[in-house]
């Protein structure tokens, strides 16, 4: 994972510390000395993620965190507010500035590098949301404008699964004024029991004695219902190993034992108002879908969408320094297969084309119906071998196995892929596309059923 990183000290050495351990794991690390040049940076650049120290002379980091949250432009950067002291009252302080969350200094390296790249996930997943969101604003007659500050973080639905009951008096006292708590003392029955019931959040205690605490977060992230609620891992000090390895498998966040009130309340507060936001992210974008933005037969975005779609991704790729890919997809002899089994046939085959090529990308890249048999993929934040290999698995998804048409037919179908990278800063969404048609006419030309790139 790439991102860019602003560690913000007013002691150099500290700066260096962070800098040095950050570039280790291939971030992008910028640096500034005090909060005025912090915010002067922030103006200029745009950070994944802000790593704040809280003790500086003139403005504080808690200040600096009160600006940036206040700031339309900044307010969706995660924020880690970096103590020199575990004070319940500068954690306080910090929920209260809008602090995504805490390091202890100096930081646990492994604590480090999950709370970054947990955050830094949780951002590109909301960045290409807000995306999305835009380019359908745009097109959409209709306004589907919800203000996101009028979303409440009361009466969450939250689950809770834990087995000691004074820790569930616990969390109930602090918790259930606000939110409407279900407990789980029986985690062999969780997946029963969250069925259809739209939790919010869970939190996950460490301490079960009968069930393995991390095997219960990967079946929520498994099961659909689930996969994006967000997870609170309740744990004791010894259960350190435990939190890092769940953060490694997605869990959002984790507390401490003992449970500090304020504290618990405002992490449970933030991940119901992320996973509240996305939800209404996805809504106003599904409803926009719903208005000439799909294509109804394979339920892809059309051409129309993608054309402004790219535009933004574009731009936005070149002013962050950020690597795009575009693959272009051509049914092979699609016309053939249409002239031998009929339209309704052809059909079919375009509806599970699109099947397959949705199964082989990931949840970041776009897909579109560029018009008849053609097709497109863009795909942010990719390199040259990461596009590659996604093309060579949709290449091969579809020639493996033939498609299969009513009770009799099986059609072998290929695709040929033509891929190309976004270039400079001069890069035009034309220029982009007509690289990935080029070299879609020489996979053609070449003999079909392959990838070509793009020869720049
Ligand atoms: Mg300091």
């Amino acid at each position: 994972m790439t991102a860019r990183v602003l560690v913000v000290d007013d002691i150099p050495t500290n700066v260096k510390l962070l800098e040095a351990r950050l570039t280790a794991e291939y971030f992008e690390v910028h640096c500034a000395y005090s909060g005025a040049e912090a915010l002067d940076m922030c103006a200029k650049i745009h950070f994944d993620i802000i790593l704040l120290d809280v003790m500086m002379p003139e403005m504080n980091g808690f200040e600096v965190c009160r600006r940036l949250k206040s700031n339309p432009e900044t307010h969706h950067i995660p924020v880690v507010m970096i103590t020199a002291l575990d004070q319940p009252s500068d954690r306080i302080e910090g929920l209260e500035a809008g602090a995504d969350d805490f390091l202890t200094k100096p930081p646990d390296d492994m604590q480090l590098l999950a709370r970054v790249k947990s955050l830094v996930r949780l951002k590109m997943l909301t960045d290409e949301l807000r995306a999305r969101a835009l380019t359908g604003r745009q097109i959409a007659a209709e306004h589907a404008e919800q203000a996101i500050a009028s979303i409440r973080v009361d009466g969450g639905r939250v689950l809770v699964i834990d087995e000691d009951p004074a820790s569930v008096e616990r969390l109930q006292n602090i918790l259930s004024k606000e939110h409407k708590l279900q407990i789980v003392a029986d985690p062999t029955s969780v997946a029963l029991q969250v069925a259809d019931e739209g939790y919010e959040v869970a939190l996950v205690s460490t301490g079960l004695k009968s069930f393995d605490p991390l095997r219960v977060c990967s079946q929520l992230r498994t099961l659909e219902q689930t996969r994006t609620m967000p997870i609170i891992l309740i744990a004791d000090e010894v259960d350190r190993p435990k939190v890092l390895r769940g953060l490694d498998l997605g869990v959002n966040d984790f507390i401490m034992r003992p449970l500090e009130k304020h504290e618990l309340s405002a992490r449970v507060r933030t991940q119901i108002r992320r996973q509240r936001y996305a939800n209404e992210l996805r809504e106003s974008v599904n409803s926009t879908m719903a208005m000439a933005v799909v294509d109804e037969l394979t339920g892809l975005y059309n051409r129309r969408y993608f054309d402004r779609h790219l535009a933004i991704m574009l731009e936005k790729a070149t002013s962050q320094e950020r690597s795009l890919g575009m693959m272009m997809l051509d049914i092979d002899h699609f016309k053939r297969i249409n002239d031998t089994h009929g339209h309704d046939a052809g059909d079919i085959i375009l509806k599970e084309f699109a099947r397959r090529m949705q199964r082989n990308i990931r949840g970041v890249d776009l897909a579109c119906r560029y018009g008849g048999e053609e097709f497109v993929v863009l795909m942010p934040d990719t390199d040259h071998q990461q596009a590659h290999a996604i093309a060579e698995r949709i290449r091969d998804a579809v020639a493996d196995k033939s498609f299969v048409v009513g009770n009799e037919l099986h059609v072998h179908v290929t695709v040929s892929v033509g891929v190309a990278m976004n270039h400079d800063e001069t890069d035009t969404p034309e220029a982009l596309s007509k690289r990935a048609d080029i070299a879609l006419y020489r996979a053609k030309h070449s003999g079909r059923n392959r990838v070509i790139f793009d020869a720049a």
